[in-house]
């Protein structure tokens, strides 16, 4: 296959099958019948999917990579299933996409060898759409993937940390050096499964729990009571011990302790 990546697009081709396999086979494919694949590219991952019983819909937004998916996955030579609706190629921006349209209101899961410079808008999406994704796993640079499944204590502990702990169990499954991509990434690649948690939905405000989240950890050397000044709080309030402490030191747990303390704050102001 002749490759001519396209950096903006992000693109590193898989050249193992193994690996594909083993990213393919992250997914336990139980609670849906339906997966989404972001950016097949040449469709390393695309081919093992297909073995799957779900439906599979692929997105990618690069035309010369539709135009190779449509030419080497034609539906006919589909052999798994005759229906049509078996297979989907749509050329398109995740990142602009409806899901619940794009889905039909269906559970899907999402998986892919994920273009890393939008990889945390994709993680961003996934979770305002939890209630339509059971599970999503694939493939982020290994920071980012780190990131995601790190706990509380940790220097790379963040934002992405915690909201998808809030609504998500992450497991980091395992890490892929760049000599196997076509062209290698300058980093390490890691592969991580989210699967829902039963319960998805936060016992507190979540637009409030995203700000104080996002506001904590955008001054993550300072206390809380400093960082977040801004949501008015009152001095009771801000005497309480946990406003004495960084946000890289809370867990997901007490994130949503704290926005209920700030929700029920006298001042009413947030
Ligand atoms: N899955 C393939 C390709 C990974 S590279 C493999 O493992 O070899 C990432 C792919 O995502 C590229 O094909 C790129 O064109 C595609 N892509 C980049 N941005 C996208 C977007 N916003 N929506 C859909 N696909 C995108």
């Amino acid at each position: 296959m002749s490759v001519r990546a396209k950096k903006h697009l992000g693109q590193h081709f898989l050249t193992n099958d193994n690996i594909a396999k083993k990213i393919a086979d992250s997914l336990t494919d139980e609670g849906y019948n339906n997966i989404l694949e972001i950016g097949p590219g040449m469709g390393v991952l695309t081919k093992y999917l297909l073995e799957k019983k779900s439906k599979i819909k692929v997105m990618e937004i690069d035309s010369e990579s539709v135009y190779y998916l449509r030419d080497v996955f034609p539906i006919e030579h589909i052999k798994l299933d005759t229906s049509s609706e078996k297979f989907t190629i749509i050329e398109g921006d995740f990142l602009k996409q409806n899901l619940a349209t794009l889905f039909s209101h269906s559970q899907t899961a999402i998986i892919g060898n994920f273009p890393y410079n939008i990889s945390s808008q994709i993680v961003f999406k996934a979770i305002e759409n939890r209630s339509l994704i059971p599970e999503f796993s694939g493939m982020f640079q290994k920071e980012v993937a780190m990131r995601i499944a790190e706990k509380k204590g940790s220097k790379i502990y963040g934002i992405l940390s915690v909201l998808t702990q809030a609504f998500y169990n992450v497991e980091y499954l395992f890490t892929v050096p760049p000599d196997v991509f076509n062209p290698p990434p300058k980093v390490n690649s890691g592969v991580i499964r989210l699967t829902r948690k039963p319960n998805y939905s936060l016992p507190v405000n979540e637009g409030l729990f995203f700000r104080v989240v996002k506001t904590a950890f955008n001054q993550r050397r300072k206390m809380l009571r400093s960082s977040l000044k801004s949501f008015n709080l009152s001095v009771t309030l801000k005497e309480e011990p946990i406003f004495a402490m960084r946000p890289e030191q809370l867990s997901v747990q007490e994130f949503v302790d704290l926005t209920s303390k700030i929700a029920n704050d006298g001042t009413g102001d947030h």
